[in-house]
This record gives C-alpha cells, sequence and structure tokens, in this order.
C-alpha cells in the first residue's frame, strides 16, 4: 500500500507538472463552474495554450480519403492536433450570454476594389495594398477598438449532396459560410499575426438557399464568381465591407483557429447566428469551380472541415438567449 501511496504521489506531481503548463488562471464561480466574465471572452480562463504556427506551403486537402485529408492535417502543422481548433458545434441553449459588443467598421460603407479568384481551395477577394481598409470595431478588449483590419473574404461551401457552412449553430448546417479575416493592426498582416495571441479575427457569416431576404452584396459576389473559370484566373470585385454583414448581429464568441493548415490558435471568432439568403441557382455556380487537384471541382469534396471538440471552451452571444432564464 506504502509503495501505492508514493506512485500515487508521483503520480499526482506529474499530472500537476503536466496540466500546470497549459492551465492558465481558470476562474471558479461558487458551483465550480468556469466563471465566464467579460474577460474570459476576450481571451482569459480557456483551460487550453493556445498553439501558434508560421505558414506552411504543403499541400493539402479536403479529400477524406487522402494522405492529405482533414484527419492528417496535424501532420502538415502540429497546430491542426491542438485543443482550441475550429469549427465547433454552436448551441444557443448552452451559450452563455454576455453584454457583448456590436461589431461593426469604421468607414465600412467605402468602396474597395478587389480581385475574386479561385484559389483552389476557396473562392477568395483579395484587395491591393494601396485600397484604404475599414477596421472593425467594438472586437473583444476595449483596448483593441478598431485594431482589426480587414485583410480578405473567403467562401466556404459544400455540393448538391452535401451541406457546406464550417460552423453548425443548433445542428443545423448551412449551405455555406463566408469567412471574413481581419489581422491585428499592430501585425501588419495574417502571416504575422498568426503568430499573436489574438492576431486575427474572423466573423463567419452562414450562407442559407432557404427562402429570404438575399443580400445585395452576396448577390452581387456570386454573379461575378461565374465569370471565374480556372484556378488563379481572377475577375475584379468591388466589396463594401458592412453591406455583407447582415443588419442583424446576433453574434457567437468564440477562441479558436484558422480552418485550415497551419491552424493557428490565435483567432477570435465572431459567428453572425442567422444566414445571408441567396437561391438555390446562386449556389450552382459555387459548385462548378475547380480545384488546385487537377480537373476534379472544389464541390467534389468541398471545402469544409469537419467539426472538431470545443473542449469545454466558453461560448458566448451577445443576444438574449434561452440560458438566461435559468442563470
Ligand atoms: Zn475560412
Amino acid at each position: 500500500m506504502a509503495q501505492t501511496g508514493r506512485q500515487l504521489v508521483v503520480l499526482s506531481v506529474l499530472v500537476s507538472a503536466i496540466s500546470g503548463a497549459y492551465i492558465t488562471s481558470v476562474e471558479h464561480n461558487g458551483q465550480g463552474e468556469i466563471d465566464v466574465t467579460y474577460n474570459v471572452a476576450l481571451g482569459q480562463g480557456e483551460p487550453y495554450k493556445e498553439q501558434m504556427c508560421s505558414p506552411s506551403d504543403r499541400h493539402f486537402s479536403y479529400n477524406p480519403s487522402s494522405s492529405a485529408g482533414p484527419s492528417q492535417w496535424w501532420r502538415i502543422s502540429q497546430c491542426c492536433g491542438g485543443h482550441l481548433q475550429s469549427p465547433i458545434a454552436l448551441d444557443r441553449h448552452r451559450a452563455r450570454c454576455a453584454s457583448m459588443p456590436t461589431p461593426q467598421y469604421s468607414m465600412g460603407n467605402v468602396s474597395m476594389k478587389g480581385k475574386l479568384h479561385d484559389s483552389g481551395h476557396h473562392v477568395m477577394l483579395t484587395f491591393a495594398s494601396d485600397v484604404t481598409r475599414p477596421r472593425l470595431c467594438n472586437v473583444g478588449k476595449k483596448s483593441d477598438v478598431m485594431q482589426y483590419v480587414l485583410d480578405h473574404v473567403h467562401m466556404h461551401f459544400g455540393s448538391p449532396y452535401s451541406r457546406g457552412s464550417e460552423h453548425v449553430i443548433d445542428d443545423e448546417q448551412f449551405q455555406g459560410e463566408i469567412h471574413m479575416v481581419h489581422y491585428k493592426a499592430e501585425h501588419g498582416s495574417v502571416s504575422e499575426a498568426m503568430l499573436h495571441r489574438d492576431g486575427l479575427t474572423v466573423v463567419a457569416i452562414p450562407i442559407s438557399s432557404q427562402r429570404g431576404d438575399q443580400n445585395d452584396q452576396l448577390y452581387h459576389l456570386l454573379q461575378a464568381v461565374q465569370g471565374l473559370d480556372d484556378v488563379e484566373h481572377s475577375v475584379p470585385f468591388t466589396l463594401t465591407p458592412d453591406a455583407l454583414l447582415p443588419g442583424r448581429r446576433d453574434m457567437f464568441y468564440y477562441r479558436g483557429s484558422l480552418t485550415t493548415p497551419p491552424c493557428s490558435e490565435t483567432v477570435q471568432f465572431l459567428v453572425v447566428d442567422q444566414p445571408l439568403h441567396v437561391s438555390p441557382d446562386q449556389l450552382q455556380v459555387l459548385w462548378r469551380l475547380p480545384s488546385s487537384e487537377k480537373s476534379v471541382p472544389i464541390s467534389r469534396y468541398g471545402n469544409v472541415r469537419p467539426l472538431v471538440p470545443a473542449n469545454n471552451r466558453p461560448v458566448l452571444t451577445n443576444f438574449v438567449c434561452w440560458c438566461c432564464i435559468f442563470q
């Protein structure tokens, strides 16, 4: 028994030493639950330490049978095997209500001239370096006001046989998802920002083909996609960022990762609760886009990373949710 006792002590010391490396100032309330406060939403109190990985040129695929498929991405970049990955399943009943500010753009009504192209993995809208870029206000910490600069916009989508949003809300997967990617101004670029805590903010907007008011910007964006017929071929497109965001900005907030390698865990995700609507016909223009894998359209496998475990990460909302009734 004495031997067993010593073994237990040694084991507990080892566990403490190992877990101590990962636990960062977790706060508990009276019931032993993580005290989800404004600060937790802003990046303090998660049970795991985020991993940061550099950009990589290594080939990756969405083909689940490929040696470079999503389940193997951790071989391409170790961050992809981390505990703070994205996308995750979101649940309105389990998310915590918080007084989160509603994000909006400074100069969101400016017109940004850009290039729409098929990257081989996504439809991507990028902008020249001399284009005035709006900044996203009211993200996270008060000291971060107006710190996040819009870098680019890309789209995830499925196929006639599969849905294409990365995040799932109350078990509902949508037809697609827009990602508006921002970097913290002090880092100067996405590739540098992915090496810093909270370096990136991604606004994720689900797309639905069910009936609803259509968003003009998305309509015109998909019209322009019709002009893309080859990988890296580009067409001009002018974006008004504020107009792509829905009028009602109910959102989920959580800390996660890039959803493609290198999967750096430096992303604040803001996931819009309600989808933008497009017609079923418009979705079809996405399904024929060629991929980087020779004569196979992107829609063959879609460009959606399968859900990953949330690992008890706090998920907050800026809207009154069911959980408020019970809190
Ligand atoms: Zn994305």
